[in-house]
């Protein structure tokens, strides 16, 4: 039993923890709505940091105390940060939104610290909860059953699922060309350069088209380096789509190993790089040449969860087929709409994920060998970049329980159609231009809004002068050597109707020469 102590301590720990939330949910109530910090907000913020710091010891002696620091936190940090979730105009990179379930079970995953490390069924739910979420994940994106995806497990966003694709392809191809020589040499156990040496390959390379700059550093990371990323792309109008004739001339090199990474959601134009029948095709080259198939569907393999309606069909045929990749790479933070961070890699093959990812001889972690129920679980310590880790899984598992198929529809349809209307708007204004091609049908629109002011000097400081309205926030961008504007929407929180009306009256009124 707790000493009466240990109670007061706790009381008032209750206490400060639910004065703290409070006093959160009353600033969030008072956002004005806007999609940045106003600029006297940010001046505030930078020079009460420095302020902290007269010496150059910049930690207080004694401290503030939780209550101080609180206020500190929300009247001086809070009103310079970007706070991307509060708005619904909130248009730049691709940052999605936080649905209240998920902010509510992400709170419950701070209040107990909730680890996920070991599967340890007779110990915690938690590795449970996790695989269900990555269940139900597969099923939204109707990527056939689980089992389809034994590797699978929650990430901290799609770069480091990138890392685990490229990690998991290089594996994967050294072992099938020296499982002919039945050596048992790996990249796991005695590296990439002698696991090369001795499968007779000389290099290595991805194959993509707008591949994702996260990719490169992924290359670099597991030690393929930036080169070896190659842009083959049908064609200059057409950058983001992969070439597969020139894919198949690439597999066909000999001493060359090949990972093929499909752009699934490029996120400068937001267009895909295959079409319907596309990934059959590659699937049959990459078995015919040994290569390894990851996609990067970062935001866009959600488009395989909008409705088989016509107005989806075209994206529909963009993502078709991507079951039959060896692995995917989806973020949770984007247009899941879970908080940061949280992303998701899918594995065909669990015995090259726990290859690569095992970490070895230590055995007071090793999992308990308890007869539970349900499928077989890895421990995820085996199947990622982190041993221990945040219970991510939990605002996941919220969400899909929450919203369900319907719901997860009506979301992602409603940013479909917001990013439309933008498109439609942009295409039939006098003074805007529609990117990369005003000729290209709505319907190849997913969420993003690539265009730019046809006047010159418009043009140059168009996003600075969209942004500093602080009505909608956009990204800059460049397209063919110019600057352009891009809108990426990704919040549940948006309404079409009112945020299309936002978005004309800016853009018209900055072309009107006003701001
Ligand atoms: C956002 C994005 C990434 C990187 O994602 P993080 O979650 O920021 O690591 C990778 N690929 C694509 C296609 C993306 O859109």
């Amino acid at each position: 039993m707790a000493s009466p102590g240990q109670q007061e301590t706790d009381a008032a720990d209750h206490l400060f923890l639910s004065q703290a939330y409070s006093r959160l949910r009353q600033t969030v109530a008072s956002h004005d709505g806007s999609a940045s910090p106003h600029p006297t907000a940010l001046a505030h913020g930078f020079s009460a940091l420095s302020a902290t710091a007269p010496t150059n010891d910049i930690l207080p002696p004694s401290g503030l105390g939780r209550d101080t620091t609180i206020t500190h936190l929300l009247s001086t940090i809070v009103p310079g940060l970007n706070g991307q979730a509060l708005s619904s105009r909130y248009y730049g990179f691709v940052t999605g939104g936080i649905l209240s379930v998920a902010e509510a079970a992400d709170n419950i995953v701070s209040a107990l610290d909730q680890n996920v490390q070991v599967h340890l069924p007779a110990h915690s739910l938690s590795t449970a909860v996790e695989d269900t979420a990555l269940s139900m994940l597969i099923s939204l994106l109707d990527l056939g059953p689980p089992s389809h995806w034994p590797g699978r497990t929650i990430t901290t966003g799609a770069t480091a699922s990138n890392i685990m694709g490229l990690a998991c392809g290089r594996e994967a191809i050294i072992a099938s060309r020296l499982g002919e020589k039945s050596s048992n040499i790996t990249i796991a156990e005695d590296g990439l350069l002698a696991a090369c040496h001795a499968a007779g390959i000389r290099e290595f390379q991805v194959l993509t088209s707008m591949g994702h700059s996260s990719l490169s550093k992924a290359a670099s990371i597991v030690g393929l380096g930036h080169r070896a990323v190659k842009e083959l792309a049908v064609s200059e109008e057409e950058p983001w789509r992969l070439d597969l004739d020139a894919v198949e001339r690439q597999l066909a090199r000999e001493g060359v190993a090949s990972i093929i990474a499909v752009s699934a959601g490029e996120v400068n134009t937001g267009r895909f790089a295959l079409n319907a029948l596309d990934m059959p095709k590659l699937r049959s080259l990459a078995d015919r040449y040994g290569a390894w198939i990851h996609v990067d569907g970062a935001f866009g393999i959600f488009a395989r969860a909008l409705p088989k309606t016509d107005e989806f069909l075209h994206l529909h045929a963009n993502v078709a087929g991507m079951e039959l990749a060896d692995s995917i790479t989806a973020d949770g933070h984007k247009l899941l709409n879970v908080p940061y961070d949280a992303g998701i890699f899918l594995c065909r093959d669990a015995s090259i994920v726990t290859q690569v990812f095992q970490n070895p001889n230590a055995a007071y972690l090793a999992s308990s060998s308890s007869n539970s129920p349900g499928p077989v679980i890895l421990s995820p310590l085996n199947v990622g970049l982190q041993n221990s880790r945040r219970f991510r899984a939990l605002p996941i598992y919220a969400v899909l329980l929450s919203e369900g198929r319907a719901g997860m529809e009506t979301m992602l349809v409603r940013m479909v159609k917001l990013a439309r209307e933008v498109a439609r708007f942009i295409r039939d204004s006098e003074q805007y231009e529609w990117l990369p091609s005003e000729e290209a049908s709505l319907e190849s629109t997913h969420i993003v809004v690539l265009f730019r002011a046809k006047d010159a000097g418009l043009n140059e400081v168009l996003v600075e002068r969209i942004n500093e309205t602080r009505k909608l926030y956009v990204s800059g961008t460049a397209w063919r050597g110019q600057k352009a504007a891009r809108i990426a929407v990704s919040s549940w929180k948006v309404d079409v109707e009112r945020d299309l009306a936002v978005i004309k009256d800016v853009l018209l009124s900055l072309a009107a020469g006003g701001s």
